[in-house]
């Protein structure tokens, strides 16, 4: 926590289509929140332009889908005192990680053909796989109330409940 009180958030991205990050830009309680928490980092904003600072508490957007993803939540991990998993991709892997038959390589051929890239692609798991992750917000994109919830529980010192969440928003 800040010296002036403050709550600080980060919220990071990794394999993702930024709509998690979206929905949490959409939210006029934002507004409200502003008073009470400092958001140190969003990658929607700025990306890769700062280290990964102390936080209380990182949202984590995303499946772990390369090497490099892998020691950053590692390290957001260090510098958070508490991570929240932020969607699907994050809780579950998304649709990023259902295919299971083919290797890396040909799913990999099937994107980018012999294209080469910067980073070193692994198959994409869950943020769970790989650091501890303290609260779940579920969803594709998780719905707003959702987030409220949790952030506020969070921000007046308490713990959010889980909540489960259908399959079927019918159900
Ligand atoms: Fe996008 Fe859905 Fe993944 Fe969020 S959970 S990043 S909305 S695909």
């Amino acid at each position: 926590m800040e010296e002036n009180g403050k709550v600080r958030i980060g919220f990071y991205a990794l394999t993702s289509c930024y709509g998690c990050q979206l929905q949490f830009a959409m939210m006029d309680e934002i507004l409200q929140l502003l008073p009470n928490a400092e958001i140190v980092c969003w990658y929607m904003l700025e990306r890769d332009s700062k280290e990964i600072e102390p936080v209380d508490i990182a949202f984590i957007e995303g499946s772990v889908s390369t090497e490099e993803e892998v020691e950053l939540v590692k390290k957001i991990r260090e510098n958070a005192k508490t991570v929240v998993a932020v969607g699907s991709c994050a809780v579950h892997g998304g649709v990023q990680s259902w295919e299971k038959d083919k290797s890396l390589d040909e799913l990999w051929k099937t994107v980018y053909g012999d294209g080469t890239v910067k980073f070193q692609p692994k198959m994409a798991e869950p943020v769970e796989k790989y650091i501890k992750v303290d609260y779940k917000i579920y969803g594709c994109p998780p719905e707003k109330k959702d987030f409220v919830y949790a952030i506020g529980t969070l921000l007046i010192g308490s713990w959010p409940e889980d909540i489960d969440y259908p399959v079927c928003l019918e159900c």
